[in-house]
């Protein structure tokens, strides 16, 4: 695993240590092959090449991604990665196909080295140069893994310890039914005849061929099995796909991409679809099939925006994967190839919407649509994430992120604290900071980044939002833009909480009311400071927050704010992106939370 996921060009050296890898993270498994075929720990200018399993993986520092074909025993690479750099010459390959990895790094690296899954699946202290390691022999022994959250549970145990799902879980059960109606359900064509307030859904079975094709210890969290999940559940509904109106599938075209990646981003990930298997980063895999899956997303999400502005349909929902919000400019990376909520933008205002707003729930901070849009006043960022300092990741998304130049005042990131963040707090923000702020910009679309790892029972997100929640954050956003809403999937990892969350989404876009049933929220302490810190540093931009700012601290016997003046704090510069290096891989942050934190 990588241990410091940094953007092109910036510096080894200044990633944050994360004081709690420290302990399990220097069992450091990183194993390559040497010259002779025999496993070595290695890593790739930081990212690290996993064990005999393993692939060569890309310099983050260039933004392409290397690529093996097992099957011809091959390996190129794209995008920027500098051969003068490292060699992958000397690569094996087993007579199997599978790639073997290559050692490319000096021993001095290992330092850099990140939690990967098996230190925190398997926590033993094995020998670092125990050569006789299989991973494979580990995915059997004594441990499954939970179908809904793919968490490892012992086999002694017939119920998921983190989510309680059964050995044998249903949760896909209903997938097969979803298929059926699916494949005969009318796609929405120039002539068809939609009723007002229509809510269209965007999904296509074809983005489940993107999965990862590496054997490794554990199941990655992002799998084709979300889509099926959600996908069941609205169907069991009897809202998808009878209720709604279905975009046909798009693949966005290259001159819509590179509006906002780089000709060199969109060709790596192009390339991809020539390997096996390929990385990003360590955790950022594709296979044949990702490419075409990441433009169905894209081009499936700027045709419902495209249909929103347009008014043939009221809302829609993008049930798509790979997700995108941490793809930047000129870099794949947390599971995203192409960002589709950036895309899905610029379609809008290619449809006639002036301005934009994205609200970004997902428990992460979406890196990737902040930069694109930074010095972009036209498009509103607004982000609920946790943050803890930049601990969390990718760890940009700091209050005193703001946007540059034209676009101060145009990211407003809300960072949580610390984890287990639930409805209360994410409804007290949208009450006196998202709502105020979208009103007084006054968008002509709403774009949701929609991740549901911020749900209760996500393996990752360890936060508790439930589905009411959601529901709720939903119906207030439906205020917004006449509402004209877009819900784009991203994150979310439990697929009965993603699917639940999903399902009363797509309900409230349907007309139904909201299911949270409290009044006015009540925020943890925690969630009111944060709101207090945004409010303070967003006031000067949004007049709209200063008398909400002097109820909520007169409310606080808060005399004098804690926080100071921002501007004189933050200033201007502070809203350029990656001024924080970004973190490790997306995978071991997320997990060792889950672990150090959240398990019993
Ligand atoms: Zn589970
Ligand atoms: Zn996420």
């Amino acid at each position: 695993m990588a241990s410091d996921m940094r953007p092109p060009n910036s510096k080894k050296g200044g990633v944050p240590s994360h004081a709690r890898v420290s302990d399990q993270a220097c069992h450091d498994k990183f194993q390559s092959c040497d010259g002779d075929g025999k496993p070595s720990r290695a890593a790739v200018n930081g990212v690290s090449v996993k064990e005999n399993h393993g692939t060569c993986s890309s310099n983050p520092d260039h933004a392409g991604a290397v690529l093996v074909d097992g099957a011809k025993g091959s390996i190129a690479q794209s995008g920027h990665v500098d051969s003068a750099d490292y060699d992958c010459a000397g690569c094996l390959h087993g007579e199997n196909g599978s790639p073997m990895a290559c050692d490319l790094q000096q021993e001095s690296d290992r330092d850099q080295a990140g939690h990967t899954l098996d230190d925190l699946f398997f926590f033993d202290d094995e020998e670092e140069d125990d050569i006789d390691w299989e991973p494979s022999a580990r995915i059997v022994e004594n441990r499954w893994f939970c179908t809904n959250c793919t968490m490892p549970n012992m086999d002694e145990v017939t119920h998921c310890q983190n989510c309680n799902d059964h050995k044998g879980s249903e949760v896909l059960a209903g997938y097969d039914v979803f298929q059926a109606s699916f494949a005969q359900a009318a796609l929405i064509s120039a002539d068809t005849a939609l009723p007002p307030g229509s809510t269209a859904i965007g999904f296509d079975e074809q983005m489940l061929l993107h999965s990862e094709v590496e054997i490794k210890p554990n199941p990655h969290p992002e799998r084709p099995n979300r889509l099926r999940a959600i996908a069941a559940s609205l169907a069991a509904a009897g809202i998808f796909p009878s209720k709604c109106a279905l975009v046909p599938p798009r693949e966005i075209t290259k001159k819509e991409l590179l509006m906002v990646h780089t000709s060199d981003h969109v060709e790596s990930v192009e390339q991809t679809k020539n390997m096996l298997y390929s990385y990003f980063t360590s955790d950022t895999y594709a296979n044949k099939e990702s490419a075409r899956a990441a433009k169905l997303a894209a081009g499936l999400c700027a045709d419902l925006a495209s249909l929103i502005v347009s008014g043939r349909v009221n809302n829609g929902f993008a049930l798509v994967r790979p997700p995108g919000h941490h793809a930047g400019v000129k870099q794949a990376m947390g599971f995203c190839l192409h960002n589709n909520a950036a895309v899905a933008a610029l379609a809008a205002q290619k449809a006639g919407a002036k301005k934009v707003l994205i609200v970004d729930w997902d428990v992460h901070h979406g890196n990737g649509t902040q930069e694109i849009f930074e010095g972009n006043k036209s498009v509103l960022y607004i982000s609920l994430h946790r943050h803890e300092d930049g601990n969390f990741y990718p760890g940009t998304g700091a209050a005193h992120e703001v946007g540059v130049l034209d676009g101060q005042g145009f990211s407003v990131n809300i960072p949580w604290s610390c984890g287990g963040v639930g409805d209360d707090d994410y409804i007290f923000a949208f009450q006196h900071v998202v709502l105020p702020i979208a009103a007084e910009f006054a968008p002509d679309i709403t774009i949701v980044s929609a991740g549901f790892d911020a749900a209760r029972g996500d393996p990752l997100g360890c936060c508790d939002v439930t589905p009411a929640g959601y529901s709720q954050m939903t119906s207030m956003l439906t205020t917004c833009s006449e509402g004209r809403l877009l819900i784009i999937l991203e994150g979310g990892y439990n697929l009965r909480s993603i699917s639940s969350s999903a399902t009363e989404v797509v309900k409230v876009l349907l007309g139904d009311g909201p299911c949270y049933g409290k009044g006015a929220a009540a925020p943890s302490k925690e969630g009111m400071q944060t709101v207090l810190q945004v409010l303070e540093i967003q006031q000067q931009y949004w007049p709209v927050l200063v008398p909400i700012l002097a109820s909520l601290q007169a409310q606080q016997g808060l005399a004098l704010s804690k926080y100071g003046p921002a501007k004189s704090a933050h200033g201007i510069e502070t809203g350029v992106l990656f001024k924080q290096p970004l973190r490790k891989t997306f995978v071991a942050e997320c997990w060792e939370t889950f672990v150090l934190e959240c398990a019993p």
